[in-house]
């Protein structure tokens, strides 16, 4: 039996307060930031495959714009500071500060000791979605990535081209890596485009098909220099499943842009964390 106490409602209709007020967050600059993007030139383009994953470096103070081109389709990305790959997006702290989905004005931060904003979103072609009745929104840092071992757990069967395989495999290629090696940093991701939340009745991770359409991009000012890796997921446009080879799948575009000159100036790049590593000894 389940012994429910006496002020059991009056304990649930206790306020919720905010985790991380983030009022007291140095915010970046982001007339400056936008101006400069919305100028900013091509500089190298990589296609994404379906199924399949794909590297591009982007320096610091360039964007990397992330584009749905051929159909609805949603993308795994992964970050790391290009000269260090100990250093990489921290999902977890990025939900903590931002919440469950991030758009224009939010910033990706990295991995601890170094807990600095790796890319600021400039431009969120779907930032018109908000949150949808069934608490649903696009751009999320909940989920994980699709990934061959829980794919295992659930349904016995090996599937190659998930996310997680297709992140080892580009990121060993990028940075001259094994795929044991390369493994070891891959990384719960931003899930670009995707539409996620949370049932209201079990609490559990839902997916639903993207509002995401031909045409629609993601820009990231990158705040230091980049390594990114996407997955072209092989769920396609995640309106049913993945981890198999049943969805429609499309390819997805990186981009290098490059700002004109004089346009960024009076940014400066975000220094690593000031903690001091003491840990109280
Ligand atoms: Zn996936």
């Amino acid at each position: 039996m389940m012994n429910i106490p006496d002020d059991a409602d009056a304990r649930r209709a206790v306020k919720p307060v905010i985790c991380y007020p983030t009022e007291a967050l140095p915010r970046p600059d982001m007339a400056l930031l936008q101006r400069a993007s919305a100028a900013a030139q091509l500089g190298a383009r990589v296609v994404v495959p379906p199924r399949d994953a794909a590297a591009i470096r982007v320096p610091a103070g360039h964007i990397l714009r992330i584009s749905a081109v051929e159909g609805p389709q949603v993308g795994d990305l992964n970050l790391f500071a290009a000269d260090n790959l100990d250093e990489r997006f921290y999902s977890g702290k990025t939900r903590a500060l931002h919440g469950t989905h991030v758009t224009t004005g939010d910033q990706l931060w990295s991995s601890f000791p170094y807990l600095r904003p790796m890319a600021t979103i400039v431009a969120d072609t779907l930032g018109w979605y908000g949150i949808d009745a069934f608490g649903g929104s696009v751009h999320d840092v909940i989920g994980t990535r699709c990934d061959p071992y829980t794919g295992r757990l659930l349904s016995a069967v090996d599937y190659h081209h998930c996310c997680h395989s297709n992140l080892t495999r580009a990121l060993a290629d990028a940075a001259g890596l094994s795929l044991t090696q390369a493994e070891r940093h891959v990384h719960d991701v931003l899930n670009v485009f995707m539409c996620t939340g949370f049932t209201r009745d079990t609490g559990q991770y839902f997916m639903k098909a993207s509002p995401v359409r031909p045409g629609d991009y993601l820009d990231l000012f990158a705040e230091i220099d980049l390594l990114a890796v996407l997955s072209a997921c092989p769920g396609g446009d995640c309106s049913a499943e993945h981890s198999s080879d049943a969805a429609a799948c499309c390819p997805l575009v990186m981009e290098q842009r490059v700002p004109q000159a004089g346009h960024l100036d009076g940014w400066v790049p975000p220094a690593v964390n000031a903690y001091d590593g003491s840990h109280g000894r």
